[in-house]
């Protein structure tokens, strides 16, 4: 079993945005989604646990090792799958991979081949190993992207925001595998896709404003609003009509708007109490952290 513990954490970057404010969180094997808005922090804490920059204050212990004092330590078992590779050369997906073998210190020749040979074939590439990464779909670059993040066998995986730009069948086999491999080792996953953490996680965190809001498993916090989460399709035009409700969502259906309502009795004519789901938690938590409920929690 794998650790990562995560203590008291700040950053602020020199044009003054606090992006991690105390952040404290312990992981350990299988898929930890961490979810928050863009703007969150969720990649400076991704950056920070990958040893790709240094906090302010806090400690990082990966296993017991403090990676903040000791990067190298989790350079090596590591795999990171960034938002965006940026520009990708013209070279065949095994020759890339390969090369991305050597610099991550594969240095035996064979073991080398068999391992890039293993993952072309475990993130569904072999079929396409020859061709260019830059010639790939999106699905097919994500794919290349856990296959690269998983040269040298990590112990820890980061992958921050994998599915934008995915479409719905790409996504389901890019989810399919990461919960295989999250059977072995942590997964982080960062994304504000409230979906990818509901069909994925076994944990999860909600960050925003560089705090983290709350952490644990998604069935506790949906078991939390059960039997207060209430649901009524009205018309655009009459939504200020509930301003004066604990409005937790709002989504667009079929025209009209769908609107969610936290309340322990029924909050008004024609709601029906509905099952919440994990969108209605996100909404919720986000709400109840937002600037204008602490002022009137703190009586501002
Ligand atoms: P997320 O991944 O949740 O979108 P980020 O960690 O990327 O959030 O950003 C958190 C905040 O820090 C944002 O306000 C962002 O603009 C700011 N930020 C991120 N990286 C830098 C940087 N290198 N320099 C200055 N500000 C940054």
């Amino acid at each position: 079993m794998n650790t990562l513990k995560i203590s008291n954490l700040c950053k602020t970057y020199t044009n003054g945005v606090k992006a991690l404010d105390d952040v404290s969180l312990e992981i350990q094997n299988g898929l930890f989604g961490l979810l928050g808005p863009n703007g969150a922090g969720k990649s400076s804490l991704m950056r920070t646990i990958a040893a790709l920059q240094q906090p302010d204050a806090g400690t990082v212990l990966f296993n017991g090792v403090d990676i903040v004092k000791d990067p190298t330590y989790i350079r090596k078992q590591i795999g990171y799958l960034p938002q965006d590779f940026g520009v990708y050369p013209k070279i065949s997906a095994i020759d890339l991979l390969n090369h991305l073998a050597i610099l991550k210190g594969l240095s035996n020749k064979q073991a080398r081949a068999k391992q890039v040979e293993a993952l072309l074939d475990q993130t569904n590439l072999l079929a396409h190993r020859n061709k260019a990464v830059s010639s790939f779909s999106g699905g097919m670059r994500q794919r290349f992207g856990i296959a690269q993040a998983l040269l040298g066998d990590p112990k820890i995986v980061i992958a921050d925001e994998p599915t934008a730009g995915l479409d719905p069948e790409e996504r389901n086999r890019f989810h399919n595998l990461l919960s295989e491999i999250g059977e072995q080792v942590i997964v982080v996953l960062s994304t504000h896709i409230v979906e990818d953490v509901s069909n994925l996680c076994t944990q999860m965190a909600v960050m925003n404003s560089g705090r983290l809001l709350v952490h644990g498993e998604p069935q506790q916090f949906t078991s939390e609003l059960q039997g207060a989460t209430w649901e009524k399709i009205v018309c655009k035009e009459s939504l200020d009509a509930y301003t004066h409700l604990d409005v937790i969502s709002q989504r667009l259906y079929a025209g009209r708007v769908k609107i969610h309502v936290k309340s322990l009795v029924a909050p008004g004519e024609d709601f029906q109490l509905v099952t919440p789901d994990l969108e209605d938690v996100y909404f919720n938590v986000l709400a109840m952290n937002s600037p204008k409920n602490q002022a009137v929690c703190s009586g501002n």
